[in-house]
């Protein structure tokens, strides 16, 4: 089905839905309104839309809804789609080095394939902006990147594209196989290049890219000083993984003599300008270190459980000041591949340490828009419903036979089964119609999945 943009100056009205705006107050409206203008948030409130509107286009009744600022989604790999449901039992660093062969076959059409799916899997569960970290770079593989790019473009996702990298392989002491690894000064050129072709820094942009080498483990210590050099003189955003497991950071005490947040302050890779993904193994004095200089953290709760790493001490980064979103991580490691999800499993595993008040529904809320708004560095653009924000915007259905006994609109949306999703606009475009994309076939979609993964699985050396 194929529901339009809605042109330039013209407006869309949705009125009686519950509207969790997460602008700075918090404000809710147990029944309000929000006129959209184009691609942007024209106003926001209670009760219905102001009367006399000129250049309505379309009206939108949300009786029965719970509205909110679409999800954003700050760490994934999208080509791992391919690669689900394997190595199921197994600690990061086992499945990384059972995944890794395979990882290591692919190609700009098997990973455009994969992004369609990652992407749609996103979309369909409340998701309107998202990163991908994408850091294997087979030789011969073609545009792996453009790849990715193309997918999200197709399906209407606003984006980051991360340039990823590995250049520490088995022979200098890493985890990938040798041929698993780029050269490191093909590597700066490339991420130049890709900042040079995608980057768009506009207010509204779709598409940005950040630098990301992969982890300590698979990346020299020459390459993360010089991502970083890169990076602040090209203006773009640095991610990496960090403090994800034990044997991470193990592995960096042998290595370096320290461990992963000393390592990455002597790297320069601690600042505004940085995110990492997990941060689940941090004492006081890291935690303090990424407060003090405004480093970001993804937090993967179902990723973290799925290879059994731990819980990330979220409460406590909160309480310090860290800024902090949701991440799915790639789809190997977290099957399901929906962020609406991670809301429920944000709040519950944050509560395992016995606080029941460690996490609330609305603080998770927070984090899946405006903390990963402010992760990504755009808490000026998008992750809340505010005038002049964008119109990336989330319609939940709360009144169906799984929520309309819940008694509060965002406890049933974070604390109940994820709720059909009516419709989601990014950009202002409605790119899910009752949680189908509007850009896509799906069915079509999952056949060249499934053939793309059977292709991958079947590929020797
Ligand atoms: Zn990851």
């Amino acid at each position: 089905m194929a529901v339009q943009p809605p042109a330039a100056g013209r407006r869309t009205v949705i009125e009686n839905a519950a509207i969790a705006t997460v602008d700075a107050a918090g404000t809710e409206y147990p029944r309000g309104h929000v006129v959209l203008l184009g691609d942007t948030v024209e106003s926001v409130g209670d009760g219905p839309a102001p009367t006399g509107l000129a250049d309505v286009a379309r009206r939108i009744d949300g009786e029965g809804h719970l509205l909110t600022p679409g999800l954003v989604n700050t760490h994934h790999h999208f080509y791992q789609w391919l690669t689900r449901g394997l190595a199921q039992d197994d600690i990061l660093f086992d499945w990384l080095v059972a995944l890794y062969p395979t990882w290591a076959r692919i190609d700009a059409d098997l990973v455009h394939a994969a992004a369609l799916g990652s992407a749609a899997a996103l979309l369909t569960s409340g998701c309107t902006t998202a990163s991908d970290h994408h850091y294997v770079f087979p030789r011969g593989g073609g545009d792996v990147l453009g790849a990715t790019v193309e997918a999200v473009r197709e399906l209407g996702l606003r984006f980051t594209a991360l340039r990823g990298s590995m250049d520490r392989g088995r022979k200098d002491g890493g985890l990938p196989p040798d041929h698993a690894v780029e050269d490191t000064d093909d590597i700066l050129a490339a991420s130049e290049a890709a900042v040079d072709r995608w980057h768009d820094p506009s207010f509204g942009s779709m598409l940005r890219v950040a630098l990301a080498p992969c982890s300590p483990f698979s990346v020299s210590t020459e390459l993360m000083s010089r991502t970083a050099e890169l990076a602040r003189r090209k203006g773009v955003r640095l991610h990496t993984h960090g403090s994800e497991t034990a044997e991470e950071e193990e592995f960096c005490r042998q290595l370096f003599g320290m461990g992963p947040t000393d390592y990455f302050e002597s790297t320069g890779w601690l600042g505004p300008d940085v995110w990492m993904a997990h941060c689940v193994h941090m004492n006081d004095s890291d935690l303090a270190k990424f407060a003090e200089t405004g480093t970001g953290v993804a937090h993967c709760p179902s990723s973290n459980a799925r290879l059994g790493a731990g819980i990330a001490r979220v409460p406590d980064m909160l309480a310090a000041g860290v800024p902090v979103g949701l991440g799915v991580d790639g789809a190997a490691s977290n099957e399901s591949g929906q962020l609406g999800t991670e809301l429920r499993n944000a709040l519950l595993i944050n509560r395992l340490h016995g606080r029941p008040d460690a996490l609330t529904a609305r603080q998770v809320l927070r984090l899946g828009t405006m903390g990963g708004a402010t992760v990504l560095g755009r808490a000026d653009e998008i992750g809340s419903i505010e005038p002049g924000k964008l119109a990336d915007l989330a319609l939940w259905r709360i009144d169906g036979l799984l929520h309309s006994t819940v008694a509060d609109p965002v406890a049933a949306l974070v604390l109940g089964a994820l709720p059909p999703l009516t419709a989601l606009f990014v950009n202002g475009r409605q790119v899910v119609d009752h949680d189908r994309l509007t850009t896509a076939d799906e069915t079509a979609l999952a056949r060249t999945c499934a053939r793309a993964a059977r292709t991958l699985a079947a590929r020797r050396d």
